[in-house]
């Protein structure tokens, strides 16, 4: 029964060895997991000291230098079972992730099995890195382009899909042949390092993953400028992102960057209101909200204001909010209480500057970090939540008379990550896609995020890709290689 599984004490995971947290100037540090629908403690985390991380770097060194010269074929064929590894576990792996972040269950299942895919995907590609022969200008020469693996990698995921926003990086990383270091999320750390077990256990030789946790901030500080890292990938938010890219230029890091975003979700006139109704109430509510693509500016066309207002408040209202592991619950509690007392300003706010609230609006119950799907109407345009992103189930929706008016509002903001627009004219939707400043746009449905399509931002919302071609890219060097006397 997956209900049953319990919550494991989540160790360090260093140069192929489980284990806990080493020598802190006193006792071994750790934290405690919260169970967000509960509040209860779950287990314990082992934080990494900097002896730690120093292990880690050595060992990421030495696995780099084996990995590299793993065949590309090996590789490949590790990687294939470590995703059947994770088929093979995932109603355990995806029970762990409900417990620990509060997403349903069916969610949970979703983000595991979409990893293993991920995870044959970058495999396939690892086998796809072909460098090229340029012709040459002089009789003799032979100009060659090799890609060769960075290095070693340091990544920095989130506690919003505790695997997918690690699978992502770890995958492009090995199959490009290079090994990482991982700070995984501290809030939602069991799952994470399911996903590093499935590969150990898959045979990936010792070193060349290796998982870490520990206070954030002190962590990057470290890798980011060790001459032993040599690129950088981080997902969170836009602020931290700048910090850390700012760190990272600083000592000539390459890096990938996938933060925030504020997704206008525009609904022309010319849309199926019922059809845009049911795809982007589903597409909200997916993890509460706490999705750096989920729609976010609700732009509807005045012709339809009224019916789409209406119904979106009346799926919102039918939707079951309750412990992510219970049968039919179709939203869970937020991950942390920041995210509540984010919602709860948001609110506050919109509120005091005169929106009108047709749904939700406050904590549901008084233990766990439940918060009513919200939506709002009317609302000022210095409203916070039309300019912060909100991370969370709580709707603003806007009107507008003219696609001049609508895409202006779309690019008004730093962000520019995902955008959304219904519409049944062909015309409108390639003006919307050209006009739109955005990293990735969705039309009539929401087709973001498959293994084999780019996923990253522009703007404030960061750079480069995290899917597709376009994520090896960010994991390989380009070498020319010229000879005379062939
Ligand atoms: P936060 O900005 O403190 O943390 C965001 C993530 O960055 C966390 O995983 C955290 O561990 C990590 N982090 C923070 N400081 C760091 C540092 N100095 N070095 C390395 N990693 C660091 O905020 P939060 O309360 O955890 O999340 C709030 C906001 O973060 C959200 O509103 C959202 O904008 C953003 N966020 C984005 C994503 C995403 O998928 N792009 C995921 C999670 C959070």
């Amino acid at each position: 029964m997956p209900h049953s599984v319990s919550y494991p004490e989540v160790q360090l995971f260093i140069d192929g060895q489980w284990r806990g947290g080493s020598d802190h100037g006193g006792a071994p540090a750790s934290e405690n997991v919260i169970n967000p629908a509960t509040e209860e403690v779950l287990g314990t985390l082992a934080h990494a000291s900097r002896t730690d991380l120093d292990a880690a770097l050595a060992a990421a060194e030495k696995g780099f230098a084996v990995w590299r010269h793993t065949p590309a074929h090996e590789r490949y064929k590790i990687m294939r079972k470590a995703a059947e590894l994770l088929r093979e576990r995932h109603e355990a792996i995806s029970t762990l992730m409900t417990l620990e972040q509060g997403k349903p269950l069916p969610e949970a299942r979703v983000e595991t099995l979409a990893a293993a895919d991920i995870i044959d995907w970058f495999a396939e590609e690892g086998r796809r890195q072909y460098g090229r022969l340029i012709p040459a200008r002089a009789a003799g020469v032979q100009q060659v382009v090799h890609r060769e693996p960075v290095g070693v990698v340091a990544a920095f995921t989130p506690w919003n899909f505790p695997i997918n926003q690690a699978v992502r990086k770890v995958s492009a990383a090995l199959a490009a042949g290079c090994a990482v270091i991982l700070k995984g999320p501290e809030e939602t750390p069991a799952s994470c390092a399911e996903l590093v077990r499935a590969y150990a256990d898959a045979g990936v030789p010792a070193g060349v993953v290796n998982l870490v946790f520990g206070v954030p901030a002190e962590i990057s500080q470290y890798l980011i400028p060790h001459p032993v890292v040599k690129k950088i990938s981080f997902t969170g938010s836009t602020v931290v992102g700048k910090q850390l890219a700012a760190l990272a230029g600083a000592h000539m890091k390459r890096v990938t960057m996938e933060l925030g975003g504020h997704a206008p979700a525009v609904v022309f006139e010319d849309a199926d209101v019922e059809v845009a109704i049911k795809l982007l109430s589903g597409a909200k509510f997916r993890n509460a909200g706490q999705v750096c693509v989920s729609p976010t500016r609700f732009l509807v066309h005045e012709d339809l204001y009224a019916r789409f207002v209406d119904g979106f408040t009346e799926a919102v209202q039918g939707m079951k909010v309750g412990n992510g592991l219970e049968d039919g619950v179709r939203m869970g509690p937020l991950a942390n209480p920041r995210r509540v007392e984010a919602m709860e300003a948001l609110t506050a706010d919109a509120l005091a500057k005169g929106a009108t609230l047709h749904t939700g609006g406050s904590r549901i119950g008084n233990k766990g970090y439940f918060f009513a799907p919200t939506v709002l109407t009317g609302l000022s345009p210095d409203a916070r939540i039309l300019n912060e992103e909100p991370f969370g189930p709580v709707v603003p929706i806007m009107p507008f008379t003219s696609t001049e008016a609508v895409i202006a509002e779309a690019n008004r903001l730093p962000y520019g990550l995902a955008a959304y627009a219904y519409t049944t004219s062909s015309a409108r939707a390639d003006e919307f896609a050209r006009r739109v400043e955005s990293g990735m746009v969705s039309i009539n449905h929401h087709g973001l995020a498959l293994p084999e399509v780019p996923f990253g931002g522009i703007k404030d919302s960061g750079y480069g890709s995290e899917g597709g071609t376009e994520a090896m890219e960010a994991y390989v060097n380009t070498k020319f290689v010229t000879q005379l006397g062939v």
